[in-house]
C-alpha cells in the first residue's frame, strides 16, 4: 500500500475527528447533578424550574440544556436553591444543595488532551523561531531603509485586503440580511442563554488608539515582550539588533548570528517532527469541538453563519487568487497546494499564532521565499493582518444591527471599514479574542454591545473559518512581496517535510 503524505493524513484526520465527534455528541437532553459527595443523571426533562425556598425564580423547557447551566453558574446566591425537575414519564424530581450543573462528557472529548499538547508545543516554538530567524534575516538586509521598503509594501499590501475583505462582508450581509430572517423568539433566547457571558466580555472595557498602538511596539524590555509573545515587539528588537550586527566587527557579530542561526534551524526541525503528530492532534480537536458543540444553536444562527462562511469562501477563492495572479506569476493551484497543511492547522487550532511555524516552513521551503522576507512578512502579519477577522466582524455588526431594528446608512457603514479594519489589527492571533475586539465596532456605530450575546453561541465554529484567511493572506503577502522585490526563489508545492512518513 503506498504511504500517505502528511496532509492526506491531516485531511483524514480532519473528517474522522468530524464523524467521531459526531457519533459520540454530547447529548443535549442530559444533565449531570453534582452535589458534595454524589451525582445524579437526568435525561429528557419537559420542564426545568429553579426554585429559591419556594418561589420560582426561572423556568427552562426541554430545549434549554446549555441555559441550564449558564443560569446556575451565574447564580450570585446558591444558597436554599432547589431545581424541581419535570421528566417525559410525568414523574418529579427535586434537587438540593446542588454543587455543579454540567453536560455529560463522552469519548468525542476524551482525547482532546493531545490536540492541546499539539497547540501548546506549536506556541512554544512560535517565540523563539520568530526572534532567531529574524534576528538571522535581518542581518542580511543591507539597512534600514531596505526594512523600510518592505515594511511599507507590506502594510499597504495588509491595508488593501482588509478594506476588500470587509468590503464583501458588508456586501453579503446587505445582500442576505441575514439579522432580519431571525424570529423575536429566537432573538430572546439568545440574549437570555448568553447574556452573562456578554457581560463578562464588555465588562473587559476594550479599546483600540492607534498612537498608544504605535507607541506600544516599541518594548520597553525585549525580554518581556519574548515573555508575552508580543510579535510585534519581538520584530522590532529582533530587527534591529539584526541590522546592527552587521555595523559591528565580523568577528564579534559572527558567532551572535551563527547562534540564532542554529536555534532557528534546530526550531523549524522540530516543527516538522511536531507536524508528524497533527493529523491525530487534528482529529482530536475537531471530535472534541463537533461533540460538544450544539448543533441547534448553528440552525437558529444559520443565515448569519452563511453569510459569514460565504464571504469568507469569496475571500479565500476568489479575491485571492485574484490578487496572487495580479501581483505574481504563481499558479494558483500550486499556492493551495503549497498551504495543505497550514490550513488544517488554522482550522483545527483557530490560531494565527499557532499556525505560524508551519506557515514559516511552507513560505520558505514550499513557495520559495527567502528567510529575511518571510521571517518579517509573516509574524506581522499574523499581528495585523486578519482579513477573515474584519469581515465576520463587519457582518457581525451588520447582523446585529438588524436583528436590533438598526438602519446603518451608508456613512455608517462606511464607519464599519474603518474600524473594522483597526479592530482586526488589534485582535490578538488565538481563538476567540475577534469576537472581544467586534465590541469597538459595535460601539463605533451605536449598535447595542450587548447583542454579541445573539452570536456567542456559533462563535468557536466561525472563528476556526475565519482563522484559514487570516493565515492564508499572510502567505500571500509573503510570495506578493517576494516577487515584488525579485526574491521568489523556486516553487515546490509537494516538498515534503523532512520528517514526514
Ligand atoms: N482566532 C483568530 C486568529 O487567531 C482571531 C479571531 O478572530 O478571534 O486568527
Amino acid at each position: 500500500m503506498p504511504k500517505l503524505q502528511l496532509h492526506t493524513k491531516i485531511i483524514i484526520g480532519l473528517i474522522l475527528g468530524a464523524i467521531f465527534g459526531a457519533i459520540f455528541a454530547v447529548n443535549p437532553n442530559k444533565l449531570e447533578f453534582r452535589f458534595n459527595d454524589n451525582s445524579q443523571q437526568v435525561e429528557n426533562w419537559q420542564e426545568f424550574t429553579f426554585l429559591k425556598k419556594d418561589s420560582v425564580l426561572k423556568s427552562f423547557g426541554k430545549e434549554d440544556q446549555l441555559a441550564i447551566i449558564k443560569y446556575f453558574k451565574n447564580l450570585k446566591d446558591k444558597k436554599d436553591i432547589r431545581q424541581k425537575i419535570k421528566l417525559s414519564d410525568g414523574s418529579e424530581k427535586i434537587f438540593e444543595n446542588t454543587v455543579t450543573i454540567e453536560k455529560i462528557k463522552t469519548i468525542g472529548v476524551w482525547f482532546k488532551f493531545i490536540g492541546d499538547i499539539f497547540v501548546r508545543l506549536l506556541n512554544m516554538i512560535a517565540v523563539p523561531l520568530v526572534l532567531a530567524s529574524l534576528i538571522v534575516g535581518a542581518a542580511s538586509l543591507t539597512d534600514l531603509r531596505h526594512v523600510a521598503k518592505i515594511g511599507g509594501k507590506t502594510l499597504g499590501f495588509y491595508a488593501l485586503t482588509a478594506v476588500l475583505a470587509i468590503s464583501i462582508g458588508l456586501t453579503f450581509a446587505n445582500l442576505i440580511q441575514p439579522g432580519h430572517i431571525m424570529d423575536a423568539d429566537a432573538k430572546d433566547r439568545l440574549l437570555d442563554t448568553y447574556q452573562e457571558d456578554a457581560k463578562t466580555k464588555i465588562d473587559q472595557n476594550v479599546s483600540m488608539n492607534i498612537v498608544e498602538f504605535i507607541v506600544n511596539i516599541v518594548p520597553k524590555n525585549p525580554f518581556k515582550a519574548i515573555a508575552d509573545g508580543d510579535f510585534l515587539q519581538i520584530v522590532f528588537f529582533a530587527i534591529l539588533t539584526g541590522i546592527f550586527l552587521m555595523q559591528i566587527p565580523k568577528e564579534k557579530s559572527a558567532p551572535v548570528i551563527n547562534f540564532f542561526s542554529g536555534v532557528s534551524e534546530a526550531m523549524i526541525v522540530l516543527v516538522e517532527k511536531i507536524m508528524l503528530i497533527a493529523p491525530y492532534a487534528v482529529f482530536t480537536l475537531i471530535a472534541a469541538t463537533v461533540a460538544e458543540f450544539g448543533f441547534s444553536i448553528l440552525q437558529t444562527l444559520l443565515w448569519y453563519s452563511l453569510t459569514v462562511v460565504l464571504g469568507l469562501l469569496v475571500l479565500t477563492f476568489i479575491e485571492y487568487p485574484i490578487l496572487l495572479k495580479i501581483f505574481t506569476k504563481i499558479k494558483l493551484k500550486d499556492f493551495l497546494r503549497a498551504q495543505r497543511q497550514v490550513l488544517a492547522v488554522a482550522f483545527s487550532t483557530s490560531s494565527s499564532a499557532a499556525t505560524l511555524p508551519v506557515t514559516m516552513d511552507v513560505c520558505e521551503k514550499r513557495l520559495g521565499v527567502p528567510n529575511k522576507i518571510a521571517s518579517f512578512v509573516l509574524p506581522l502579519g499574523t499581528t495585523v493582518n486578519m482579513d477573515g477577522t474584519a469581515l465576520y466582524q463587519a457582518v457581525a455588526t451588520m447582523f446585529i444591527a438588524q436583528v436590533f431594528g438598526f438602519d446603518l446608512n451608508l456613512t455608517q457603514q462606511l464607519t464599519i471599514v474603518l474600524t473594522a479594519a483597526l479592530a482586526a489589527v488589534g485582535t490578538a492571533p488565538v481563538p476567540g479574542v475577534g469576537l472581544l475586539m467586534l465590541i469597538i465596532v459595535l460601539k463605533s456605530v451605536g449598535v447595542p454591545e450587548e447583542g454579541i450575546a445573539l452570536i456567542i453561541g456559533v462563535d468557536r465554529f466561525l472563528d476556526m473559518c475565519r482563522t484559514v484567511p487570516n493565515v492564508l493572506a499572510d502567505s500571500l503577502a509573503c510570495v506578493v512581496i517576494a516577487s515584488s522585490e525579485g526574491e521568489l526563489g523556486e516553487i515546490n508545492p509537494d516538498a515534503k517535510y523532512e520528517g514526514a512518513m
